[in-house]
């Protein structure tokens, strides 16, 4: 017997613990190619938003009644398969359970050359890979430039930062809290914060941060925030479309203004992006983002939740701004 977390209900708006139901369940009997593994951190990212409506998009939604799933690091506890031995630490799309049982092609050995563990669900994992490769592929930061970072103290945003830095950019940061205003500054090397919860008029703070204008808008959040950003793009500027988690929770559709005269006249570049499209980047990325790590030029942090039963408030989380950097779950 184990415990696991299923979708109980779908959402409407910002999910509910309700949403979640934790139920004891049997395990299948291993066959051939299968391992038994025990949980030990598991991710929770904002795409699982989409995931729990019954719609179609790029990855299928979680069905009713049955086990969440995310990336995750566990351990092999006991197999059939000739792939791995009981004690190796595994990374993979695994269920939201204490222990499962999955296809031995599921998952991959991780050899943890660094620490803390959780970076390869993080900085060294979908988090590093879609930073670099929506900023160095799509906004393609030229130094001199001016880069604006929404989402910037969650785990995508802190690594974009850093990088465009790296790139010998100007980066401005978009958070929601004075205490991130002033982790991004001092602890990640941001030129400047903006709290977009206590500013009166965003569009015209981020004009004052930006005296050259925007040359970059690293999009994590959309809505609002980003019509304040955008309305200070420069010619030429390019918007890696990553994330729209303010709007993540609404139905309706949202209304803003007309923003195609404007990237029409400035010619701006405005590229959507799902990271897993691009795997053919991966290696490199990675070993770029592993070096920098090494080197102590991209710092990070992880938002450690405790224990296996706080998986649903941890993911509710991430709409409330409750993480800084990447938000996991040990077991
Ligand atoms: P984060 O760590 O950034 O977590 C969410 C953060 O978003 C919160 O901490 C909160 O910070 C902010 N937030 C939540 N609700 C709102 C809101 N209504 N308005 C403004 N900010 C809000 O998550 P990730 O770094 O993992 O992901 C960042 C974005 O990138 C997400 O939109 C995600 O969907 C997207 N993404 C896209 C990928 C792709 O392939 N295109 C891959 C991975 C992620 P605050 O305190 O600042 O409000």
């Amino acid at each position: 017997m184990t415990t696991r977390i299923v979708l109980a209900s779908r959402p409407k708006g910002l999910p509910e613990l309700d949403n979640f139901r934790s139920e004891k369940m049997t395990l299948s009997e291993l066959k051939e190619g299968e391992v038994l593994l025990q949980g030990l951190y598991y991710s929770v990212d904002p795409y699982m938003r989409g995931r729990m409506n019954d719609a179609k998009s790029y990855v299928p939604p979680f069905q009713l009644n049955q086990s969440l799933e995310g990336s995750g690091i566990a351990k092999v506890i006991t197999n059939k398969s000739k792939l791995f031995k009981k004690g190796d630490i595994v990374i993979g799309l695994l269920p939201w359970q204490e222990e499962c049982v999955v296809a031995d092609t599921a998952i991959k050995n991780l050899n943890p050359l660094i620490s803390p563990i959780t970076y390869y669900l993080s900085i060294l994992g979908m988090t590093g890979l879609t930073a670099y490769i929506g900023l160095m592929h799509i906004g393609k930061p030229k130094a001199g430039e001016t880069v604006v970072v929404s989402g910037a103290a969650g785990a995508v945003g802190l690594v974009v930062g850093q990088i465009a830095k790296q790139q010998g950019c100007t980066v401005i940061g978009i958070t929601g809290s004075d205490e991130k205003v002033k982790q991004l500054k001092v602890q990640f090397g941001f030129d400047e914060a903006i709290n977009y919860k206590t500013v009166t008029d965003l569009k015209k703070a981020v004009a004052i941060a930006c005296p050259a204008g925007v040359d970059i808008y690293f999009d994590n959040v959309g809505g609002e925030i980003s019509d304040a950003v955008m309305s200070n793009l420069n010619f030429n500027a390019r918007v890696p479309l990553c994330g729209q988690i303010s709007l993540y929770n609404g139905s309706d559709v949202p209304m803003g203004p007309r923003l195609q005269p404007m990237l029409l006249t400035r010619s701006v570049l405005m590229q959507g992006f799902i990271v897993s499209n691009f795997q053919n980047l991966f290696p490199d990325a990675l070993q770029q983002l592993t070096q920098w790590v090494k080197e102590g030029k991209l710092k990070f942090t992880d938002t450690v939740v405790h224990d296996f039963d706080q998986l649903p408030s941890a993911l509710l989380g991430l709409f409330n701004g409750s993480n800084t950097g990447k938000m996991v779950v040990r077991a």
